[in-house]
């Protein structure tokens, strides 16, 4: 039998409409959940508690959701995507009561899901004949039949074209008006603004001339919420009929009071600015039960060891190698970790353990493998630890694990296998071979105590289009599991176990956000064209076949970066020249004849792999990466070139070569390039500007390539000298610093004419550089795939003149701060 569950901002109201279908009901007893009010007398709806309902009411043949209205569909919405199982969920728009009793009923007698559902709306029908049959005295413009009517008279007289409303004939009122309310006109601001228009001889609508959304008339709560109105949006409000002066005054009168909300309810809860609190790392809300990383990754009892060697003395010289990779690990984390750096000390001391070590070593002597010897040590430690009375101690199992897994990874070549859980994943810091191991159907949101918004795996987070903040500091680490936590990765609010007040306002801004993206969405697949005229190509960054297909969805003019190092990484050798060939193929194909710019293999600096023999170094960052790695590995290279070589043989493809610092590094890469690849296969060449050198030489290049490819997330660490993955210089690390825009702008002049500037770091998904960028001379932004349908939307509301004359203002600024200040 179907379940139902009963979504309302009352306790009371839904106790008393289940009781009273409960007395309708003649067969079968029907499984009815609540989900209403946030207690007993506080009105408001709890999209956990709805989901919670849902999951409680299924027993296998699907959930009926009844809503009143406004958040209570909002929250029903947002239910649907905390759900953790699997269920066959209808969210009905049926009336209340009239529908619950219905579909009740209907359960009852053994109806299925989309029985129940037709039930349940067809509920009112009787009242309608009912009323309609003496109908005639309806109030003027109140009835609900009076509205339909005013919204087919206004909507006749008044078009809206996406930037305006555009009345031909008729006498019309209107104006403009931004939204400041930090959440944007969410559920309770618009239901003011349905009942400052109500009651009065006029039908008025509402367009949102930022995201060219609309029109919605001001008596509809869900159509304002369709309308996406963030803070900040310009919306106009246009009105006909007697009273319009008085609608479009009231709106007015409405917004500047700030739509009588109080101000600021979450931002004042967490601080916003960029290094005052956490820092704001993948767009979205996220709001669920807080989860951290399962210790122990490897299966002792299942260890596959695949590069085991043939002695004991074979065996040790392996375990050596890989506990000294993982040092050299630890001693990076721990000097960017600054004032968080007591977590890898344990680590650090655990490998210098010389009871560990004397234990794995006699175990390796008696013909033990290296991998098993050490999982079977330390196992046998964590257990012990286990045991203990004392929590704190108890708790430093987690870390004998941690390092059982690093050097285990180290040995077998494998990732770390990262489990993902529904909830938000609060944790110190991602591997980047973590986060690309995330689920993002399941995981809601990312807390990182350290991280920063430019770290690899930050990156892989947010082409996951999974909400994120990081920096967030120890003491999120001590959050217990299941802990509801809600965060806002756009300004980096983070709140742990959030009043219902807060919990609303984020579902809200969830719900507002979700609206906005649909509406961005829709128009992805049409190109970015400024209201001037300049077409922008809006291309994506990807790593794998997944991020090739939400390119496409997403609507991705190109492929501007393909990260192949994520091919390299998590294996114990190179991938061979025909598997680079397949791989390569397989995204061009799914790329459906849009362009794919593959990057040479970008590894070293926090992406060593565990194959290439590298000395440790003590600032990898300055140290052999990108190019300079491979062309010391000239073979890396040349299979590398090969495979790109084949796949642009019959698909449009260009290549870059990164961290590209002299010609002479270029000149290399293109003769090694013209030696594997016939000169009849069109491929375009490029390379990355992540040097501060290179942007200033960018004429010395510019005549060797086809495009340069701006790598602000290097650019900015290099230029500001703050490491990007250093979460403690997260303020000092903002493209918009002045100094590096005068290095964009130095070159975007030298390239005039000569090569195409395209910026492929971070900065290009933010909507706020974006205007600089393209007043910089920026022709192409490539962005993480789910961030491109909102950069596509932002570009249509720019104008190129004044991008032109606030990038010329930018460069006059002393900090980022003054930058981003100057955007409208
Ligand atoms: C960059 O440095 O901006 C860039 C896009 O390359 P990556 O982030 O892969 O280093
Ligand atoms: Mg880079």
């Amino acid at each position: 039998m179907i379940g139902i569950v009963v979504v309302s901002h009352s306790h009371t109201l839904a106790h008393a409409a289940v009781a009273l279908a409960g007395e309708m009901l003649g067969g079968q007893p029907v499984r009815i959940e609540i989900a209403a009010g946030l207690d007993e007398q506080t009105f408001g709806t709890d999209a956990v508690a709805v989901s919670e309902a849902i999951a409680a009411a299924d027993s296998g043949d699907g959930v009926l959701v009844l809503m009143d209205m406004g958040s209570a569909v909002l929250s029903a919405e947002l239910a649907l995507d905390l759900l953790a199982d699997d269920h066959r969920v209808r969210l009905c728009a049926a009336p209340f009561v009239e529908g619950l009793i219905a579909a009740a009923v209907s359960a009852s007698g053994g109806a299925d899901l989309d029985e129940a559902a037709a039930e349940a709306s067809n509920a009112l029908a009787g009242k309608q004949t009912h009323l309609d049959a003496d109908a005639g005295s309806a109030p003027s413009g109140i009835s609900e039949s009076g509205r339909v009517q005013r919204a087919a008279e206004i909507a006749r007289v008044i078009e809206w074209n996406g930037r305006g409303f555009v009345a031909e004939s008729a006498p019309v009122s209107r104006a403009e008006f931004v939204v400041d309310n930090p959440h944007g006109l969410h559920a309770r601001p618009a239901a003011r603004l349905v009942g400052a228009v109500r009651g009065l001889d006029s039908s008025v609508l509402l367009g949102n001339l930022t995201t060219g959304a609309g029109p919605a008339p001001a008596s509809s709560l869900s159509r304002i919420a369709a309308l996406g109105a963030l803070a900040g949006h310009r919306l106009e409000v246009a009105a006909t009929g007697a009273d319009a002066a008085e609608a479009v005054d009231r709106v007015l009168a409405l917004a500047a009071r700030h739509f009588d909300e109080a101000p600021g309810l979450v931002t004042e809860a967490a601080p916003v600015a960029r290094g005052t609190g956490p820092l704001p790392a993948s767009p979205g809300i996220g709001i669920g039960p807080s989860w951290q990383l399962a210790a122990a990754q490897f299966d002792t009892a299942d260890l596959d060891d695949p590069g085991r060697a043939e002695t004991p003395a074979g065996e040790r010289r392996r375990l050596d190698a890989a506990i000294g990779r993982v040092r050299a690990e630890i001693d990076r984390l721990r000097v960017t970790a600054g004032t968080e750096a007591g977590i890898f000390e344990a680590h650090q001391v655990l490998l210098d353990d010389t009871e560990v070590l004397d234990a794995v070593h006699s175990r390796i002597s008696a013909g033990m493998g290296a991998a098993h010897a050490w999982a079977r040590v330390l196992d046998d430690g964590a257990a012990e630890l286990d045991r203990l009375p004392d929590e704190y101690q108890r708790a430093r199992a987690g870390d004998l694990r941690a390092v059982r897994d690093q050097v285990l990874a180290e040995l077998t070549g494998r990732a770390t296998r990262t489990v993902s859980r529904a909830g938000v994943l609060v944790a110190a810091d991602l591997t980047p071979a973590q986060a690309a191991a995330l689920d993002p159907a399941q995981v809601m949101g990312i807390v990182l105590a350290n991280g920063s918004p430019t770290a690899h795996s930050t990156i892989l987070v947010r082409a996951h289009g999974i909400p994120a903040v990081v920096g967030a500091g120890r003491r999120v680490l001590e959050t217990a599991a299941g802990t509801t936590v809600a965060l806002d990765g756009q300004t980096g609010a983070l709140v742990i176990d959030p009043d219902p007040a807060v919990l609303a306002e984020f579902t809200e801004h969830a719900v507002a956000q979700r609206l906005q993206r649909a509406a961005a969405l829709a128009a992805a697949g049409k190109p970015a064209v400024t209201r001037d005229g300049v077409t922008v190509h809006v291309a994506a960054n990807i790593s794998d076949l997944a991020d090739a297909s939400a390119a496409v969805r997403n609507g991705a003019d190109l492929a501007g970066l393909v990260r192949t190092e994520f091919l390299f990484l998590g294996r114990a050798d190179a991938p061979s020249i025909d598997e680079q060939e397949q791989a390569y193929r397989a995204l061009a194909e799914a790329l459906d004849g849009r362009k794919l710019i593959l990057r040479t293999l970008d590894v070293g600096g926090d992406k060593p792999l565990p194959y290439i023999e590298q000395a440790p170094e003590a600032n990898p960052f300055l140290g052999m990466r990108g190019i300079r790695l491979t062309l010391a590995r000239p073979e890396l290279l040349r299979d590398q070139l090969t495979a790109i070589g084949r796949v642009a043989a019959d698909h449009p493809v260009g290549v870059m070569f990164p961290m590209v610092t002299q010609l002479s590094e270029l000149l290399a890469a293109r003769l090694m390039l013209s030696e594997v690849v016939p000169p009849d296969i069109p491929l375009d060449i490029g390379i990355m500007v992540e040097v501060p050198a290179t942007a200033a030489k960018t004429a010395a290049f510019a005549d060797h390539v086809d495009f340069l490819s701006i790598g602000t997330n290097d650019l900015t660490q290099y230029a500001m000298a703050a490491e990007r993955g250093n979460e403690s210089l997260g303020s000092l690390a903002d493209p918009l610093d002045p100094g590096v825009l005068h290095l964009i702008d130095m070159v975007s002049r030298a390239a005039t004419g000569r090569a195409r500037v395209a910026v492929c770091g971070e900065a290009a998904a933010d909507p706020a550089a974006a205007p600089i960028l393209l007043g910089l001379g920026v022709h192409e932004l490539s962005v993480g795939p789910p961030a491109i349908p909102l950069v596509k939307a932002a570009v249509r509301e720019l104008d190129s003149t004044s991008c032109r004359a606030l990038a010329t203002r930018a460069l006059t600024c002393s900090s980022a701060e003054e930058v981003r200040a100057l955007i409208p």
